[in-house]
């Protein structure tokens, strides 16, 4: 672990155009239960009512008493940990060229990261789904404590701004990551298990463009056999040790 520590801080210091890709082990570790495997929210709720967009539309209130029971507190609750605060210091030391997340809690910015490109859209951002109004996650709660489900003052529902199931990935921010990836010197996963795609796909474009992948997750990926590090321990723990 020492090793691998001093070996991804040598190669930190000799990079400045470090892209991190974060997933759901790095909101784990603020308390933000993980989407797939044991303990997770789609093993307690069901996604295809929960979170689908087919369902949405035909039946929007299942989704907004899932974001008032589960998503809202949860998230409302949750701070970030010592590895988002890592990332801000690393973007001050002029390291950091790009955050790109799976996550959807906005805790990097929350942290004070200026830069984040969300693959699967933050639940703090609620958008109408006829005008080019959107909410605050708190004034969304507000409105469905008294309609259900809560709509716009133009008389439309509001949608969560995140991706549900059968919902395309905002194609802005896939190309700002696949252009991130391709342009970066070090491509440096941290708490993502690297199965869904099209997410997945960015450490194969970096280093294909000769970046430095380094992988940080609590349990093996897919990917580990291509990086040049790999460390299975604590995003946070690692983060901070780093900076
Ligand atoms: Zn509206």
């Amino acid at each position: 672990m020492d090793e691998k520590i001093s070996k991804l801080k040598k190669i930190v210091s000799t990079s400045d155009k470090i892209v991190a890709f974060t997933g759901a082990g790095f909101s784990a570790e603020s308390g933000i239960s993980t989407f797939r495997g044991a303990g997770s929210l789609w093993s307690k709720y069901d996604s295809s009512i929960y979170a689908d967009i087919n369902y949405f539309i035909q039946e929007p209130s299942y989704y907004w008493n899932f974001f008032k029971d589960e998503r809202y507190p949860v998230i409302k609750k949750a701070k970030p940990n010592d590895g988002h605060y890592a990332l801000v210091e690393l973007e001050k030391r002029g390291k950091l060229y790009r955050v790109i997340t799976q996550n959807i809690d906005g805790l990097h910015q929350v942290a004070g990261q200026s830069d984040v490109i969300e693959l699967h859209g933050n639940t703090r951002k609620i958008l109408c789904t006829s005008c080019d109004k959107f909410y605050s996650m708190d004034e969304a709660y507000g409105r469905l404590k008294k309609e259900l489900p809560p709509r716009c003052s133009c008389g439309a529902i509001l949608k969560p701004s995140t991706v549900l199931f059968g919902e395309p990935l905002p194609q802005v921010a896939l190309d700002m990551a696949a252009l991130a990836a391709k342009n970066c010197d070090m491509f440096f996963v941290i708490g993502s298990s690297l199965v869904v795609y099209p997410a997945a796909s960015m450490p194969r474009i970096a280093k294909k463009n000769e970046a430095v992948l380094v992988i940080v997750n609590i349990d093996p990926t897919p990917m580990d056999d291509m990086a040049d590090i790999v460390i299975h321990e604590s995003a946070s723990k690692v983060l901070s040790e780093l900076v």
